[in-house]
């Protein structure tokens, strides 16, 4: 008989998986390069479908990513040390949701084995954003999403 072995990210925590693991969580979604406000007076986070300049925005990936650090200083590398900060990620955000004891949802490429089932179930920013070159800043209130992309 053979025993059936349970994923990984279900039996590891965060700090357990191994640097393959931690890369595999992320499901390409693009939602994190998405420009973010906060409310100076609360401190709420809010969204909005405004892209970083350097989204691919079909393919949902970073288009400088080994020099992003240095490029964009907003853009930061998610790692162990940065745990306390992930509450900024989308609800979607399989780093958060593992954080948070939930599992992932059915859509995501671990799950599924493909990786454009993210895309396929509406779950990413692809070709749904704008590029933060084509707006104002003074404008991006006016692009807060809520609901629009399920975050
Ligand atoms: S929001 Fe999370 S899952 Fe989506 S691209 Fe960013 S790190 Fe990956
Ligand atoms: S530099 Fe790359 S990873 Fe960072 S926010 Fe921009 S597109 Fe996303």
């Amino acid at each position: 008989m053979i025993a059936q072995v349970s994923p990984y990210w279900l039996v590891k925590t965060l700090p357990e998986m191994n640097r393959e693991e931690w890369e595999s969580l992320c499901d390409g979604c693009g939602k994190c390069c998405l420009q973010k406000l906060e409310d100076e007076d609360t401190g709420d986070l809010y969204y909005t479908d405004i892209a970083c300049q350097y989204l691919d925005h079909n393919a949902c990936s970073c288009g400088v990513y080994e020099s992003r650090l240095e490029k964009v200083s907003s853009c930061i590398s998610l790692s162990l040390s940065r745990l306390e900060e992930f509450s900024w990620l989308p609800s979607s955000c399989a780093y958060r949701l593992l954080l948070e004891g939930k599992p992932l949802p059915e859509w995501h490429p671990l799950i599924t084995g493909d990786k454009n089932s993210v895309h396929q179930s509406g779950s990413s920013v692809r070709n749904r954003a704008i590029c933060e070159n084509d707006v104002p800043e003074d404008e991006w209130e006016d692009h807060i999403i809520e609901g629009v992309i399920n975050l």
